[in-house]
């Protein structure tokens, strides 16, 4: 029910941790993050409070200046480990967070295990990654935005592969999603609180509307592609 994204030069999992912690009042009952370390894309997610998750991230931290967080609210498979966010495909190379539903996931999902695609949650959210991972040809953005076209639902998404190491990728579907701009680095978040110790300069994304995020730049374009351009909101309140 709750997302946050990394993308700079500082190590992303306290940034992560630190920005669910903020979402907590949304609710929620399992957590995870994917991070970009030297050996690829790797996610740690575990059922119950926060703490469960920082509290593996203690001993076995995940490190990496790129990253996705998650605090799930169950609708689509019961709360487990293997049901928490993020989630992936068959090569492990794609990393999805959402928040909402997709509505037609089963025949979406029908579709994929006909192409050979083995999925190991009960999530509507898993063909997500399956599908955009099926869709990749080089370029995750129009992977990203073929995915979104096959989809029915609402869903506010970060998405990373490690194919494109230098890019995250957000969307928003009638779920909320922001993207704050700092100085060599971006986040996404689902809320402002989220990341407002790091930056007050923040686009918000409206449903039908995307992102690109780079360390040092943001590209907003609609879900078909094109390009647009937004004012920045300058948040004047303090938490
Ligand atoms: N529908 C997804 C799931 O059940 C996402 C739920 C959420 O918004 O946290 O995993």
């Amino acid at each position: 029910c709750g997302i946050v994204g990394y993308i700079g030069n500082r190590q992303s999992q306290s940034i992560l941790l630190e920005g669910l912690k903020k979402l907590e009042y949304r609710g929620y009952d399992s957590a995870g993050i994917a991070v970009f370390t030297d050996q690829g894309l790797e996610i740690t997610k575990t059922v119950g409070r926060l703490a469960n998750l920082e509290g593996r991230l203690t001993s076995e931290p995940l490190r990496g200046t790129v990253g996705i967080g998650h605090t799930r609210w169950a609708t689509h498979g019961k709360p487990s480990d293997v049901n928490s966010h993020p989630h992936t495909d068959n090569s492990l190379k794609f990393s999805v967070v959402h928040n909402g539903i997709i509505e037609n996931y089963l025949e979406l999902k029908e579709e994929l295990m006909h192409q050979g695609h083995r999925f190991v949650s009960e999530t509507d959210t898993e063909v997500i990654s399956h599908l955009i991972a099926g869709l990749y040809e080089g370029d995750i953005v129009k992977a990203v935005q073929k995915a979104v076209r096959k989809m029915r639902g609402a869903f506010a998404l970060g998405v990373l592969t490690e194919h494109e190491p230098d890019r995250l990728v957000a969307v928003r579907y009638a779920s909320p999603l922001i993207i704050g701009i700092g100085n060599g680095e971006k986040f996404i978040a689902s809320d402002i609180p989220a990341i407002l110790e790091h930056t007050r300069d923040i686009y918000i994304l409206n449903d039908g509307e995307m992102a690109v995020l780079t360390r040092d730049g943001v590209e907003l374009m609609t879900i078909e592609g094109n390009f647009i351009s937004k004012d920045v909101f300058h948040v004047d309140w303090d938490l």
